[in-house]
C-alpha cells in the first residue's frame, strides 16, 4: 500500500474490523453496480471513497432534474448536459478518488450481456428498479457462487438482504417468483431521499464486510425500514432452501432468457411487451397514473400519455408503447409506470 493510500484510508484502517489487511482486500476488489439511480449512485460514491479498486457501473438512463432530490452523486450540470448516469457517476468519482478504476457501461443488464458485465467481479450490488433484472442477477450469482446484495426502496420504505450463495437463502428461496401484480414505483408512489441513502448504506456496509474478509459479520437478516413511520424490522434470513428453483434445483430461467417478457416491434414506431400472466387492475392503475399525465381507461384498455410516448396497457399485463422502437426504452417505461 502506498503512503498516499495509507493516509487516505487511515480512518478506515484504524477501524479494528478492517485494518490494513482488510483495506488491501478492498483495494484489490472488483464490484459491479447494477443500476445507477438513487441506490446505485450512493453505492458507487461510497464504495469509491472506501477504496474499492475497480467498479463497473451499469445503467442505461440519463440524469434528469427529478432525480436530484435523492441521487447524491449528480448535479444540475449533469442534467443540462443530459449525461448518461453511468458516465456522470464515473466523472464525479474521478474527482473524488482518482486512484481507483471505474468502467461506466451505458446499457441494460440482459441475459445476453450478463456474462460480460458480471463476469470477473467479486460482488454485485443490486440497485435496479425492476424484478426481472434482480432475478437475472440472482440466477447469475447462484450459478457462479457470487455474493450480491439485494436492495430496494420506494415511498418511505426499503428492504435489504445480502445473498451469499451456498451459505444463505437466495432471492428465489424467499420469493420463488416475482410479484404477479402491478407494483408501486418511484414514478407512481414517489420516494424519499433518506430511505434510499439508508438502504444503500446498509448495502455498502454488507459489501465492505464481504470484500474485506469479514463475511462472518453479515447480519443474516432481512431488514426492512420505513423512514416515515420510523419502523425498522428484521427477520432471520434462512439458509438455502433445498427445493429452491435456483440454488436448490439449479434452474436458471432468467439467465437463459426464458422468463424475460417477450418484446416485439409493433408497427412503425411502437414496441409491444407481452407480459405473461400478470393481471392488472386498470382502474387502480388509472388512479395511480393520472397525476402523471393524461389517462383514459375502460375495462379493455388504459391509455397513458407520457410525452413523447403513448402507452396502451391491457388487463392481461400486455402493453404497447408508441413513440419508440428501442426495446430498452419500452422496458424502462414499463418498469417505471407499471412496475416490473
Ligand atoms: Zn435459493
Amino acid at each position: 500500500m502506498s503512503p498516499r493510500d495509507r493516509e487516505r484510508y487511515s480512518r478506515q484502517i484504524l477501524f479494528a474490523g478492517i485494518g490494513e489487511q482488510g483495506q488491501q482486500h478492498l483495494l484489490d476488489a472488483r464490484v459491479a453496480v447494477v443500476g445507477c439511480g438513487a441506490l446505485g449512485s450512493f453505492q458507487a460514491g461510497a464504495l469509491a471513497r472506501g477504496g474499492i479498486g475497480f467498479m463497473r457501473i451499469i445503467d442505461r438512463d440519463y440524469v434528469e432534474l427529478s432525480n436530484l432530490h435523492r441521487q447524491w452523486l449528480f448535479d444540475e450540470s449533469d442534467v443540462e448536459q443530459s449525461l448518461p448516469k453511468a458516465v456522470a457517476a464515473a466523472r464525479k468519482i474521478a474527482s473524488v478518488n482518482s486512484d481507483i478504476r471505474v468502467e461506466p457501461v451505458v446499457a441494460d443488464l440482459t441475459p445476453s450481456n450478463v456474462e460480460d458485465l458480471l463476469g470477473g467481479v467479486d460482488l454485485v450490488m443490486d440497485a435496479t428498479d425492476n424484478f426481472e433484472t434482480r432475478y437475472l442477477i440472482n440466477d447469475f450469482a447462484v450459478e457462479h457462487g457470487l455474493p450480491w446484495i439485494y436492495g430496494a426502496a420506494v415511498g418511505s420504505y426499503g428492504i435489504v438482504m445480502a445473498v451469499t450463495p451456498g451459505e444463505s437463502a437466495c432471492l428465489r428461496c424467499i420469493y420463488p417468483d416475482p410479484p404477479s401484480s402491478a407494483q408501486p414505483t418511484c414514478e407512481t408512489a414517489g420516494v424519499l431521499g433518506p430511505v434510499t441513502a439508508l438502504i444503500a448504506s446498509l448495502q455498502v456496509a454488507g459489501a465492505m464486510k464481504i470484500l474485506c474478509g469479514a463475511e462472518r459479520m453479515l447480519p443474516r437478516k432481512i431488514t426492512t425500514v420505513d423512514v416515515w413511520s420510523g419502523e425498522i424490522r428484521q427477520v432471520a434470513q434462512p439458509g438455502p432452501v433445498p427445493d429452491c428453483p435456483a440454488c436448490g434445483r439449479r434452474e436458471f430461467p432468467y439467465l437463459n432468457g426464458e422468463r424475460r417478457a417477450p418484446v416485439s416491434l409493433c408497427g412503425q414506431n411502437a414496441v409491444q411487451i407481452h407480459e405473461r400472466a400478470r393481471p392488472l387492475e386498470l382502474r387502480d392503475l388509472a388512479a395511480r397514473l393520472s397525476p402523471l399525465g393524461a389517462v383514459r381507461a375502460n375495462e379493455f384498455a388504459l391509455r397513458f400519455e407520457a410525452p413523447p410516448y403513448l402507452m396502451t396497457i391491457f388487463p392481461d399485463g400486455r402493453a404497447i408503447i408508441k413513440g419508440t422502437t428501442d426495446v430498452g426504452v419500452a422496458r424502462s417505461l414499463y418498469a417505471r409506470y407499471i412496475g416490473a
